[in-house]
């Protein structure tokens, strides 16, 4: 189905009169004098300072069509927030309308069916505390605070996603404002086309007012971390990849090189093993023999604990520029690459991490969603971090020139959540971010349900001419 959108008309000035927005509009209307806006304005990056003209706290899918229409008739650039998390800070503009789902956070789960739906404004935290009041999960981000919006329609990548696909795979159907202001249901078999391009497409094509996603009976988990000193860094992460090479799809790790509680440089591995502990006590035994931990901190533990686990360490505010790349496998040299950077860190908080991939992910067809990276084994992070303004650009620099690096083991693809703003990363990594073939489907797909190209405030798909 086509949907025609207006051309928009010419700006409107951030002073027009909301009369028309406000009456019947549910939730609040905060323009830059209003008590709440600072806060309402800022995201989980503490980079990231954008003045928007109106942010529309809307209180359902009526507000959002209404607040989808205002910008798109004003002309006025649109962004979306959902959890607030995404690092380039595509939540909130300079200037524009941001549609603030953060007060939609409505759960409800269908333990029988296996099923929940939440509002596009839930977090992780959130969700897991509903579902798992059931025995029930589904894969989600492994810090509590990201949003379920931003993080499943890019692919989302979690603790579960090995055993059951990614967030983006556990979709069952989304409730999405497009920029004709309507509200479509979009399932495998309503607007197949547009469910296709939700799962990996990113914020793309409209506002999800809420997702319903498939649940698993989850829990208690194998988990939690293991810290050695960074002197252990390569043997560590060479028996990483041992482990990594074989693991079952219940098992998952993640490896990080950061620094202690007390600023010290420090080799990790978080591990969360879905299934009988006693296999997840088996599997783990190599990794756990190995050396003189500082901590061994795993155990069994209930799934919202391991959701909870990292939350410390990514706590809001700070400022924040990462580089991120999938890469091909985790051969030496990626491996002395990563010391070398880890071990000349500008600031304590700057850190490297490996994400592991594989399992129910690359078995999903490729052709299935427009998530264009299954195959992959490793996806990489780089994180330059700091609390100081001035030791920004020494983070950005580090984490430019460690990614620069660690190209020689990069398969050339970047997860679309964790890319940068397209003005610092250029288009062409934009298109990397969904490959070069599924960009064009998605593109096409742009052309059919946002002409307008509304919704650009993301990493951005131009539609097809
Ligand atoms: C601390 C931290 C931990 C993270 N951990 C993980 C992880 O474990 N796994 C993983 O895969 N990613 C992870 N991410 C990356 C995360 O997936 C992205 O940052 C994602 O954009 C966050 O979603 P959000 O809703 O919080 O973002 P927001 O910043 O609110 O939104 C980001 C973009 O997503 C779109 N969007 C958000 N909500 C909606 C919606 N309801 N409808 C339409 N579009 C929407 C918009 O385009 C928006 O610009 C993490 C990020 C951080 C900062």
């Amino acid at each position: 189905m086509t949907t025609q959108v207006a051309t928009p008309a010419a700006p409107r000035p951030p002073d027009a009169d909301l009369s028309e927005l406000r009456a019947g509009f549910r939730g609040a209307l905060l323009r830059p004098a209003d008590p709440g806006y600072e806060d309402a304005r800022r995201v989980w990056n503490g980079m990231i300072d954008r003045r928007p003209a109106l942010i529309a706290r809307c209180a359902g899918a009526a507000d959002v069509m209404r607040a989808v229409d205002f910008a798109r008739e004003g002309g006025l650039p649109l962004a979306v927030r959902g959890g607030g998390h995404n690092v380039a800070g595509n939540a909130v503009c300079h200037g524009g309308v941001v549609i603030d789902l953060s007060r939609m956070r409505a759960i409800r789960v269908d333990p029988a069916r296996r099923t929940a739906r939440a509002e596009g404004g839930v977090t992780w935290g959130d969700f897991d505390r509903e579902t798992q009041a059931f025995g029930l999960a589904t894969t989600g981000g492994i810090v509590s605070t990201t949003g379920i919006g931003g993080l499943t329609l890019g692919g989302g990548i979690g603790w579960l996603a090995r055993s059951y696909g990614l967030a983006c795979d556990n979709l069952v159907s989304v409730d999405l404002v497009t920029a004709d202001g309507r509200l479509k249901t979009v399932s495998p078999t309503e607007h197949a086309d547009l469910f296709w391009g939700l799962r990996g497409g990113g914020g793309n094509f409209g506002v999800a007012t809420s997702l319903e996603f498939r649940l698993h009976p989850v829990g208690p988990v194998l988990g939690g971390l293991l810290i050695h000193p960074f002197e252990a860094a390569r043997d560590l992460l060479r028996l990483y990849r041992d482990l990594t090479a074989t693991a079952p799809p219940e098992l998952t790790c993640f490896a990080v090189l950061t620094s202690s509680a007390e600023g010290a440089p420090v080799a990790a591995v978080a591990v969360c093993y879905n299934g009988r502990a006693e296999d997840g006590e088996r599997l783990l035994r190599p990794l756990r023999a190995f050396g003189t931990p500082l901590l061994d901190g795993i155990g069994p533990l209930p799934y919202t604990g391991q959701q909870t686990m990292l939350d410390a360490f990514y706590p809001p505010g700070l400022l924040n520029y990462w580089k991120s790349s999938f890469l091909t496998g985790l051969e030496d040299d990626a491996i002395d690459t990563m010391l070398a950077y880890c071990a000349d860190r500008p600031t304590p908080l700057c850190h490297m991490a490996i994400e592991q991939m594989g399992g129910a992910v690359s078995r999903v067809a490729p052709e299935e969603t427009a998530f264009a990276h299954r195959e992959r084994p490793y996806n990489f992070l780089c994180l330059g971090v700091t609390a100081d303004a001035a030791e920004a650009q020494a983070c950005v620099s580090w984490a430019r020139r460690f990614w620069e690096a660690m190209q020689p083991s990069s398969s050339g693809g970047v997860y679309v959540n964790y890319l940068g703003a397209e003005s610092d990363e250029g288009a062409d990594r934009v298109r990397e971010a969904y490959g070069s073939a599924k960009y064009g489907q998605l593109s096409a797909l742009k052309a059919q349900y946002d002409p307008g190209n509304l919704f650009r405030l993301n990493q951005n798909i131009r539609p097809a001419t």
